[in-house]
């Protein structure tokens, strides 16, 4: 077991509440500090495929840690189903991808990664998914891409944080700055008071760049709005995950249908409106025309924290020991959280890593404030 140290976190999200569930269960002492309630921004909003969009389109940097995650999210969400009874939801659908346009590089990346990702007729995808809308002349489908249903999972990681002793939850916390001695981050500051640490991780997603920047640190991570509808349909209406024109349908166990989502600058705003609704129903429409005679129950918008590339910001803040970022997950937090929090855990505790941590290190990507 390491050495227990006081490690205070800003952000719960799935980052932050996967590093505390980490740290916690090597024995540091943990207390993590949430503006509103644990697990209500993006890590709650967002469609939860275990995969980046177009994995192809990423750098080897994003890919690293995708793959990572992939092959532990099933043991991941055994154990916090285990420890809480509320189950995360790991459920492997397989993924097509319909008429895109750089399928040739999705192909070789293919090969080049040993990813089960192959060329399909678009008769198949009709026989494997037959509410699929007509119209598509190319397929492409992965057989083991899952979703997690991040809703639960936030849900399920805050019950196993709360059974732990050596964690202290602070719901409607706002963290304003950090605090500085002898030369390093020895806390951070809130509405009531300090409160101190051997270390302090910002996990607070797209919000991390406001804070560092009290330091007069240029953290170049921007939130990016994503709005999505929900449907509910029966259990066994659509067996995969598809994808066309940037538009994606995912099912749940249980029937519900989430379509995604828009990409949107519009600062911290996060209000749905009735364009992105029209314009999601529509796409939702024509991915699936049946989704017609179906009602929409459910409309929301979070914000990614938007980062150069996607790679996040993960390792210790040069000039500021004792302050650790955790941040800039863009569109991929959710497949990226196991392995960018076990990396991180890596690192604040000196073990060897699980991959190479440079892509990810904060040093030469900070600017000036
Ligand atoms: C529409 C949409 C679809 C998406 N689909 C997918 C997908 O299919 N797959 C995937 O992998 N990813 C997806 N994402 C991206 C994913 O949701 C995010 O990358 C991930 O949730 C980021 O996690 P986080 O913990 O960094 O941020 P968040 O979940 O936003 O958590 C940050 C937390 O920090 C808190 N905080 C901020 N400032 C402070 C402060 N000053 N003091 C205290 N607390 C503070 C916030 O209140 C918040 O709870 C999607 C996102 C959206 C919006």
């Amino acid at each position: 077991m390491a050495k227990q140290q006081q490690v205070v976190i800003v952000g719960g999200g799935v980052i932050g509440l996967l590093t505390a569930y980490n740290l916690a269960s090597e024995g540091q002492t943990v207390t993590l500090l949430e503006r509103g309630g644990l697990g209500q921004e993006a890590s709650w909003a967002g469609g939860g495929i275990v995969s980046p969009l177009y994995p192809w389109r990423y750098s080897q940097a994003v890919t690293a840690l995708a793959h990572w995650s992939q092959d532990f999210y099933p043991q991941l969400a055994q154990r916090l189903f285990a420890a809480t009874g509320v189950d995360p939801e790991v459920h492997t659908t397989g993924l097509y991808w319909l008429d895109l346009d750089d399928e040739a590089q999705a192909l070789a990346w293919a090969v080049r990664e040993v990813r089960p990702l192959s060329k399909v007729d678009v008769s198949a995808a009709h026989d494997a998914v037959p509410v699929l809308g007509g119209g598509y002349s190319q397929a492409i489908y992965m057989a083991n891409v899952a979703n997690i249903r991040n809703p639960r999972l936030v849900k399920s990681l805050k019950a196993a944080l709360l059974a732990l002793p050596n964690v202290t939850i602070r719901e409607q916390c706002d963290v304003s700055g950090f605090v500085l001695g002898g030369g390093r981050v020895v806390g951070v500051n809130t509405a009531t008071g300090h409160v101190l640490g051997d270390h302090v991780v910002l996990a607070a997603g797209a919000w991390s760049g406001q804070l560092l920047g009290t330091l007069g640190l240029g953290l170049p991570v921007e939130p990016v709005k994503g709005q999505m509808i929900l449907y509910k349909c029966a259990s066994d209406f659509l067996s995969s995950m598809v994808l066309a024109k940037g538009r994606y349908a995912i099912p749940r166990r249980d029937g519900h249908i989430l379509i995604g989502s828009t990409l949107e600058h519009e600062g911290f705003d996060k209000t749905p409106t009735d364009t992105a609704l029209e314009s999601l129903k529509a796409s939702a429409q024509e991915l699936i025309p049946a989704l017609a005679d179906a009602e929409v129950v459910g409309h929301w918008a979070g914000l990614r924290p938007g980062s150069p590339e996607g790679i996040p910001f993960i390792g210790e803040v040069p000039g500021f020991r004792g302050l650790w970022l955790n941040c800039g997950h863009y569109r991929n937090g959710l497949v990226l959280a196991p392995a960018s929090c076990q990396l991180f855990t890596d690192l604040l505790l000196a073990r060897a890593p699980i991959i190479d941590p440079v892509p990810y290190a904060p040093a030469g990507r900070l600017n000036a404030g």
